[in-house]
């Protein structure tokens, strides 16, 4: 689905990524997990067309991915930022009619529906201000913004930032729901544990390379993860 080969990138000459592969395949939950500034977010930009790469390719759903954000959304590769960039000053209903931009009434009203039988709390509260929802529901509005796009591939930047554990705990549930509805989902996190409860496959990057990969249950199962990130 998404291919990801030796992507080199970063600002003014200075490399942030340094040579990244991965992938992501049908049906599946990718976590991309790494501590603060290890090129997460720069990951993400590059997957989005937002940056350009020095080297390496992006193949998605077969073809390459033309460089452009305009390109990776009419892809169907749609990414949900991380800090959960809503318009506050507009109703809930207006920040999902945004996500849809480029569709036509129809498949709008049935991708609105089907994000509200999704997020019934989203429903109850269609025109209130997004600026005034609690965090968690805010990063709701965002993964649901994302939804009216039809993705054929989400990418979640740090949906549990900000979240208290119970929310985050709502919030993993949620992303499994979706997955379990089709959806493959690549998962850029900080938060190790969690990611590989629900992930099928992990990428741990460390200093713009992949440092480990493999399946979520062998990686974390893995002494030097513990070492590193859990602290045992
Ligand atoms: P975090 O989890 O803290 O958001 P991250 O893994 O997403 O971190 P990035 O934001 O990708 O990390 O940053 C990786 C490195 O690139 C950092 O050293 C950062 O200072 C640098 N960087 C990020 N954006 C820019 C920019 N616009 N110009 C110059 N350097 C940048």
């Amino acid at each position: 689905m998404l291919d990801v080969k030796s992507i080199r990138t970063g600002y003014g000459g200075v490399e942030v990524l340094r040579g990244i592969d991965l992938s992501v395949g049908q049906g599946e939950i990718v976590a991309v997990l790494g501590a603060n500034g290890v090129g997460k977010t720069t990951l993400n930009k590059a997957l989005s067309g937002l940056l350009a790469l020095t080297s390496g390719s992006i193949t998605f759903d077969g073809k390459p991915l033309g460089g452009s954000p305009i390109a990776a959304v009419e892809a169907g590769l749609i990414h949900v930022p991380e800090g959960r960039k809503i318009f506050p000053n507009m109703s809930i209903q207006e920040n999902l009619e945004l996500g849809s931009y480029r569709r036509g009434r129809a498949s709008r009203a049935r991708n609105m529906e089907r994000v509200y039988e999704t997020f019934p709390k989203l429903r109850q509260r269609m025109t209130q201000m997004a600026g005034t929802l609690s965090g968690g529901e805010q990063q709701m509005l965002a993964i649901g913004r994302g939804m009216m796009a039809e993705p054929k591939l989400l990418i979640l930047d740090e949906p549990s930032l900000g979240l208290s554990p119970l929310l985050v705990e709502e919030m993993f549930e949620l992303i499994k729901r979706l997955n379990a509805d089709g959806l493959p989902i690549m998962l850029v996190e900080q938060n190790v544990v969690q990611s590989l409860e629900i992930a099928h496959r992990a990428y741990i990057i460390e200093n713009g390379l992949v440092t480990m990969s493999g399946s979520a249950a062998d990686i974390a199962a893995d002494p030097d993860l513990k070492r590193a990130y859990l602290g045992l």
